[in-house]
């Protein structure tokens, strides 16, 4: 039975709870989305358990706590955040979407599958991907290759770089594929679109 009548003087640090390492807490700090159902951590002062990648404040060190799951964070007495909703009450799409953007937005430069994204934000591929496209009108591979665009963008505007290195700063070794995907986007190909760039500065230059 859980016994949730204690309110918030009534919560109890029991065995249930692990030690923070260094790799958790960093996950905390950096509401990390990838550590989501490994752990949870409680604030002591609070009274409130969140999942890692919850965004709100920082806690003080010393008043977090770690669950190796939820349902040992309510018996100590603990009640579910609001924001992050660690028990997954009907997560609203758009939240979950949230979720999935932020973690392609922070790791556009690793490999990303539809598979893998779905099995770390928790869900089937099908279901994430029909979510996706219902909530932001296009679905997460063309998210992930929007964002690498723009990012291989600024890469060609700012630096020097040989294109086939900004492709694997972007996260797509395969350079040539890089190449097709970027001028079906932009309608160029990333050397026309840095000489155009350059055009482009010098004209400014030249104004002022
Ligand atoms: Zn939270």
């Amino acid at each position: 039975m859980l016994d949730r009548h204690k309110g918030s003087h009534g919560i109890r640090i029991s065995n249930d709870t692990e030690m923070i390492t260094d790799e958790k807490w960093q996950a905390i700090i950096n509401n990390d989305i990838a550590y989501n159902n490994q752990f949870f951590y409680a604030v002591k002062s609070t009274g409130v358990f969140c999942k890692p990648s919850c965004k709100s404040r920082v806690p003080k060190k010393v008043n977090v706590c770690i669950f190796p799951n939820t349902e040992q964070a309510l018996r100590a007495n603990f009640r579910p955040c609001k924001r992050c909703n660690p028990t997954n009450e009907n997560l609203p799409d758009s939240e979950w979407v949230n979720l999935i953007t932020e973690y392609i937005d922070k790791n556009f430069t690793e490999i990303l599958t539809l598979e893998s994204l779905a099995n770390i934000c928790h869900g089937s591929p099908y279901h994430m991907h029909r979510t996706f496209k219902k909530i932001k009108g296009i679905t997460p591979v063309e998210y992930i290759q929007q964002v690498r665009v723009n990012a291989a963008k600024k890469y060609l505007i700012q630096t020097n770089k040989p294109i086939g290195d900004i492709a694997i700063c972007v996260g797509m070794a395969n350079a040539s594929y890089f190449i097709t995907l970027f001028k079906k986007k932009t309608g160029h190909t990333p050397a026309q679109f840095r000489q155009m760039s350059k055009k482009e500065e010098k004209y400014n230059a030249n104004k002022e």
